[in-house]
């Protein structure tokens, strides 16, 4: 029985009623825009990586290792920076890829498919890895990308703490507006070893999100989809 799970809490730590450690192992998602706070970038990059080395040394301490161990003392420098340089640089719209137009001279105008893009994110409720594999599809309104640009997007998104229902829609928003049409599909299969190594440890389930914009949402066009991501 699930219901003893649905007990408000009496702190004020609750959102509908329901306490903030349940409704992250929920994965509920609030929006299309990662939350960030309006002063996210008054500090560098390099201010970052130094508080964050300074508060993870702290964690680490807490919880009582000894970080004179030469195996550990450099821990909280290389998580800070692989946080903001690595797995959570996409927090930044300046790294976010620049993407060139071209004309569609080839005159193809049905659907591209850029099949099995694979992905690393973190689950922004428990900060443990995501992995999944990205299908990005568009019909070309009059101008194309590079195919490679497909995939630095489906980077960009992943490398922020986040939701896979939101990771979804951001690729498929910034393809919308980038190509200029509403002609766009995605779908994300992904593990979340926050289900799989822990929690409910369900190590064989996987999670699919899609989206299909503009002509893409007709049981044609998602057939055809589907078939080319199955061939
Ligand atoms: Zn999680």
């Amino acid at each position: 029985m699930e219901t003893d799970k649905l007990t408000p809490t009496k702190n004020g730590n609750t959102l509908n009623g329901f306490s903030l450690n349940d409704i992250g192992d929920d994965h509920l998602y609030t929006g299309l825009e990662t939350p960030m706070k309006p002063d996210a970038f008054k500090l560098s990059d390099a201010d970052k990586k130094e508080r964050i080395s300074i508060l993870f040394e702290e964690i680490m301490d807490v919880m009582g290792l000894d970080l004179t161990d030469d195996s550990l003392k450099g821990t909280p420098q290389r998580v800070a920076k692989m946080y903001i340089d690595e797995i959570f640089s996409g927090l930044n719209p300046a790294n976010k890829p620049k993407i060139a137009l071209f004309d569609n001279k080839y005159q193809y105008n049905q659907m591209l498919v850029e099949k099995d893009i694979t992905f690393y994110s973190n689950c922004e409720h428990h900060f443990v890895p995501i992995i999944g594999k990205a299908h990005v599809a568009y019909i070309s309104s009059g101008k194309v990308i590079g195919l490679s640009k497909l995939n630095r997007i489906v980077q960009y998104y992943a490398k922020r703490p986040q939701v896979q229902e939101r990771l979804t829609n951001q690729i498929a928003n910034e393809l919308k507006t980038i190509l200029d049409t509403n002609d766009v599909a995605v779908i994300i299969s992904a593990k979340h070893l926050c289900v799989s190594s822990r929690g409910i440890k369900d190590d064989t389930s996987s999670t699919v999100t899609a989206y299909y914009g503009g002509t893409f949402n007709t049981p044609e066009k998602i057939t055809e989809f589907q078939n080319h991501i199955n061939s």
